[in-house]
């Protein structure tokens, strides 16, 4: 209560008087209420009622029962508001948002679906063995623009080519990227910096490193603040894996390493293999070994897997380089308090919470089983006869999660069977759609 008085009285100040309560559900996508801060005691007392269900589109409507045996009669499930999170919206006036926790509305106990609960589980195994994660978020977007007669009803902001790395008006006509920067950097989530990427209206942002669910909370946010910021425009920022056919995909990748309780990094050693130490060549060699799994919750939808492929700086193959973006995990050159991984699996449309858990988790098996990894690629990768393929679609991924007995073990039974289950709706609902692209190869033709 006196925390908060403390953060009333501060929100007063600020002439904030709505509290917007953001929870990711099981997807990663933001679901919100707007708090009238009047209300705020009554809401951190008891929690906001939210009915327990997966949302989203569907031509059937959009409120699925969570999947797999977790309660498909659609109850409450109470989102309690995680004050520590509050921040003010710099482009909405008066209006602050606050992370909420999702809980089981009988017991109170957090959800076995609330994937900010599940990351802090798997970041409690690792503190079981010393180790507190470290990550750092890379997310690619792009941005369009309403076309009635484009796919979707959007299209790219800018179809100009060769301009990766640029800045500036040719390849970002209006300056998007300076008009998301500055807000982000108000809404105080740690970013360092935006660049334009491989393809026209492709951006990337890069998030300072943090503890883990520091790093997740933040990317979380800031696809949240993207959007917004792109549609207080008119416009569409989209993270989905591979939007468009005649453009690469979007990437998350995550620089990960790890701390002891002491604050020091323990991916670096001077005296071990490639100046890294066991600890990290296990991790290595735990992600290569779950990579299959992993893929499930890193790459999570029917088109994620359109991302692959060779030549793409989005992995096809099991591997692993030494500052080799050619390969699913580079090792980035530095050393000492800057040693790490970035594994280059995740696409944009990962939900963090889940990417950053099963990353973490992945990397812990990795140490636990005290595997190395087989020798770094060298040179150009994308060489089947080299390493192993990634499943190429999700139910080949979501087979791999439901065989991986390790990762369900750390994850939890019951999140990854109703994750399973809902993915595999997914999938069906997928698969039963006729898709313009069946139509434009058939239609005229048979
Ligand atoms: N867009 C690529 C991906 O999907 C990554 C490009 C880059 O290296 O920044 O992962
Ligand atoms: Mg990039
Ligand atoms: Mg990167």
């Amino acid at each position: 209560p006196s925390q908060l008085r403390r953060h009333t009285e501060r929100l007063v100040e600020e002439g904030i008087d709505v509290v917007r309560v953001v929870y990711p559900d099981l997807l990663g996508t933001d679901r919100a209420r707007d708090v009238l801060l009047d209300h705020l005691p009554t809401a951190c007392a008891h929690g906001l009622a939210f009915c327990r269900a997966v949302y989203h589109t569907t031509p059937r409507g959009d409120v699925v029962p969570v999947a797999g045996g977790l309660d498909a009669g659609l109850p409450d499930m109470l989102v309690r508001p995680d004050l520590a999170t509050l921040a003010p919206l710099p482009w909405e006036p008066g209006v602050a948002s606050c992370l909420g926790d999702v809980t089981d509305a009988r017991t109170g106990a957090p959800a076995p679906e609330s994937p900010r609960d599940l990351l802090r589980t798997v970041l409690a195994r690792c503190a079981e063995h010393g180790l507190a994660p470290v990550a750092g978020p890379e997310l690619e977007y792009f941005l369009c623009e309403a076309d009635p007669h484009a796919a979707g009803g959007w299209r790219r902001y800018s179809t100009a080519t060769g301009v990766v790395y640029t800045a500036g008006l040719r390849a970002d006509p209006d300056n998007h990227l300076l008009r998301v920067l500055r807000p982000l950097r108000d809404l105080g989530i740690g970013i360092t910096t935006g660049n334009h990427e491989f393809d026209g209206a492709q951006f990337e942002i890069n998030l300072r490193h943090s503890t883990a669910l520091d790093a997740a909370d933040r990317a979380f946010r800031l696809r949240s603040a993207v959007k917004e910021l792109a549609r207080k425009e008119g416009r569409m920022a989209t993270f989905m894996a591979k939007p468009f056919n005649d453009a690469g995909g979007s990437g998350f990748h995550l620089h990960l390493s790890c701390t002891d309780g002491d604050g020091r990094n323990v991916f670096d050693d001077p005296a071990g293999a490639y100046g890294l130490s066991a600890t990290a060549r296990h991790a290595v060699a735990g992600l290569l070994t779950h990579a299959p799994a992993l893929a499930a919750l890193l790459n999570p939808t029917v088109n994620s897997y359109k991302r692959f492929g060779p030549d793409t700086l989005a992995p096809w193959l099991i591997d692993w380089g030494l500052d080799n973006r050619s390969a699913m995990v580079r090792v980035p050159p530095e050393r000492g308090s800057g040693a790490r991984l970035e594994l280059r699996l995740g696409d944009a449309s990962a939900n963090p919470y889940l990417l950053i858990a099963a990353t973490a988790a992945a990397a812990l098996l990795g140490v636990l089983d005290a595997t190395e990894p087989p020798a770094p690629l060298e040179g150009y990768g994308y060489d089947t006869a080299r390493a192993a393929l990634l499943p190429m679609s999700l139910p080949a991924a979501l087979d791999a999660l439901e065989a991986d007995t390790g990762l369900t073990r750390l994850l939890g039974k019951d999140f990854v069977s109703a994750y399973l289950t809902y993915k595999r709706d997914e999938v069906g609902r997928f698969h039963s759609h006729v898709t313009d692209w069946e139509f434009t190869e058939y239609a005229d033709h048979l």
